[in-house]
């Protein structure tokens, strides 16, 4: 029987049309900017985003440290939520790398940062007091059950942003994701920001890959912080021959997984033992809580695994599920059945 993977959206496989790109696409060397399939998957999700510029990087962490390193430098102040990707699951790579402080303030529920949060963590004009230069948002959010940030609330965060002279980056690792549950364009998600960070290897279902997209000058100066990091790849036009079929062919049929994360909030709720809250489920991710005195954490993953079925390990008694393409509405219905099971004992 072969497992059921909702650990995470990672674990796509690229799909035949991606095999057939990759073996056919023309080639040339990015770091002298000659490799047309890299220059048109740039150009396709700069147009997406409604940005002028993109530059493909090897991953999502790579995407926003290469933000962060082009924005801030040394000793300046980032606000960032404490559920940020970017704060829990990058290794540190802004202080370790970039020098830069990190100032947390709380994300809500929904995944936002308070408008009063952030206006309160913006630093005085003082020489005892780093200098704030950034803002970072994340849509949608990852630790925040997958939420969607709408356009209304981006463009609060940048208007205020602008007002107090800070830039703004998004990681938009899911942000196709964000765009079709809330059924708007890409670009009313990007509207005043400053860079953006785009996955092509979560949902989209490409095998490696994320682009960053901003204005020219600021893409010019990514290019080459992405040199200093190693990350100046020579013919990885094999990579974006996928990317650019996840966009043409990958998007819209995230609603599926969106739909199939419901079905599983419902049943999942129906399980004595077992908590989630289905009306936070807006798009493929999920969180659920096993009610302590059964088994230990290991206990149900292990009982899980057993009978074919693999989530995440996020906390004590929290346990992350996340719907992606090859899982279909029948494998939700075998999942349930496997917890329903695991649960009975
Ligand atoms: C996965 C993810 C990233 C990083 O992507 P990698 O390709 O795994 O480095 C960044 N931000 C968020 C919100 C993510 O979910």
């Amino acid at each position: 029987m072969a497992a059921i993977d909702l650990r995470s959206d990672t674990v796509t496989l690229p799909t035949a049309a991606m095999r057939e790109a990759i073996s056919r696409a023309e080639l040339g060397d990015d770091v002298f900017s000659e490799d047309p399939t890299i220059n048109r998957l740039e150009a396709m999700m700069a147009e997406r985003t409604g940005m002028e510029a993109g530059l493909l990087v090897a991953s999502g962490t790579m995407g926003n440290i290469t933000s962060l390193l082009t924005h801030c430098g040394r000793g300046e102040e980032v606000i960032l939520g404490d559920s940020a990707h970017i704060f829990l699951n990058e290794a540190g790579g802004l202080s370790a790398l970039g020098g830069m402080v990190v100032h947390t303030i709380p994300n809500q529920p929904d995944g936002t940062l308070r408008l009063e949060d952030i206006e309160g963590a913006i630093r005085a004009d003082n020489i005892h007091f780093p200098r704030t230069r950034l803002v970072c948002l994340e849509n949608t959010h990852n630790r925040c059950s997958g939420a969607a940030l709408t356009p209304e609330y981006t463009a609060a965060v940048t208007a205020l942003a602008k007002r107090r002279g800070l830039l703004v980056h998004l990681d938009g690792a899911r942000l196709f994701n964000a765009a079709v549950a809330l059924g708007v364009d890409c670009r009313e998600l990007t509207q005043g920001i400053d860079s953006v960070n785009v996955c092509l290897s979560k949902g989209l279902a490409a095998p490696v890959g994320s682009v960053i997209c901003g204005n020219r000058a600021f893409i010019a100066r990514a290019r080459r912080t992405r040199k200093m990091l190693g990350g100046g790849m020579r013919q990885a036009g094999i990579i974006a021959a996928a990317g650019i079929v996840a966009l043409e062919q990958m998007v819209d049929r995230l609603a599926e997984d969106h739909a199939n994360a419901r079905r599983l909030a419902a049943g999942i709720a129906a399980i004595a033992g077992l908590a989630t809250d289905p009306a936070r489920v807006q798009t493929n991710i999920l969180y659920c809580d096993l009610r302590p005195g059964r088994f230990s954490d290991q206990e149900f993953l292990d009982r899980l695994a057993q009978k074919g079925l693999r989530v995440s390990h996020t906390g004590p008694a929290r346990f992350r599920m996340l719907t992606h393409w090859g899982i279909s509405a029948a494998d939700i219905d075998a999942a349930l059945a496997i917890l329903a099971a695991v649960m009975k004992g």
